[in-house]
């Protein structure tokens, strides 16, 4: 039997009784185990399973999948639960490691930045929508997909202030306008933007909640991150 520090990420039912949980792991990355007996009336680890909980969980495994044996609840992040909002971000950010990661591959970094959002998102009130749009810049980073936001990826020069800048999704930064007319395709940022991107490169999230901002700077950074993810990774 093993132990794991899980993150739940989400579950779907099998045969008459059972459920197969979807974890992410500090010891193995991805891990998907079944739960026995899960959908009886009385089950007793499923409160310990919901999805968005921090767990420790016990697997047996012998051979094909995984038996979850135990699981005792670390945190909750109840907040987060009982906010639409933020549970619709965090389901987001779940399907997507869902789809984007292989079982196995254990990364501590990336473990640790999701707990960390989901810690900072749960503690957090209005403040919670640049932790998000942090969380996913410094996520496509660990990926191996860090923008480049300090030189322009054409030309390599830096970057001067009040000048216009775009965005190339496909050369993954920032394009200066002396360099525009070699690209299709660029979406439009402002300095501040580019400052917001530079800061969540550079800072934890902790650090980062406590920067202001307004919603619209962040709305049109979610765009590009939208696109930028389109582009490298599973949708
Ligand atoms: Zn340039």
């Amino acid at each position: 039997m093993q132990k794991f520090t899980s993150i739940i990420l989400t579950s779907r039912d099998t045969n008459e009784f059972d459920r197969i949980y979807i974890m992410y792991t500090l010891e193995q990355g991805l891990v998907k185990a079944v739960a026995k007996g899960a959908r009886k009336p009385t089950a007793k680890l499923t409160g310990h399973l919901e999805p968005g909980t921090l767990s420790e969980v016990y697997i047996a495994r012998s051979r094909g999948l995984g038996q979850i044996t135990g699981a005792i609840t670390l945190h909750d992040f109840s907040n987060i639960k009982k906010d639409f909002e933020k549970l619709g971000s965090v389901l987001e950010i779940f399907r997507f490691f869902g789809k984007n990661f292989a079982e196995g591959e254990k990364d501590e970094k990336i473990f640790s930045l999701l707990k960390s959002f989901l810690s900072q998102s749960s503690t957090l009130g209005l403040g919670y929508g640049i932790i998000t749009e942090a969380f996913w810049w410094k996520l496509f980073d660990l990926l191996g997909h860090r923008p480049e936001v300090m030189k322009c990826v054409s030309c390599r020069k830096k970057l001067a202030e009040k000048t216009k800048k775009f965005f190339s999704v496909e050369k993954g930064g920032i394009v200066c306008a002396g360099c525009v007319s070699n690209f299709s395709n660029l979406l439009s940022l402002t300095d501040n933007q580019i400052k917001l991107l530079r800061i969540f490169l550079g800072n934890p999230l902790r650090k980062i909640a406590k920067v202001k901002v307004n919603n619209e700077e962040l709305e049109k950074l979610a765009k590009i991150r939208k696109a930028f993810r389109k582009y490298n990774f599973q949708s």
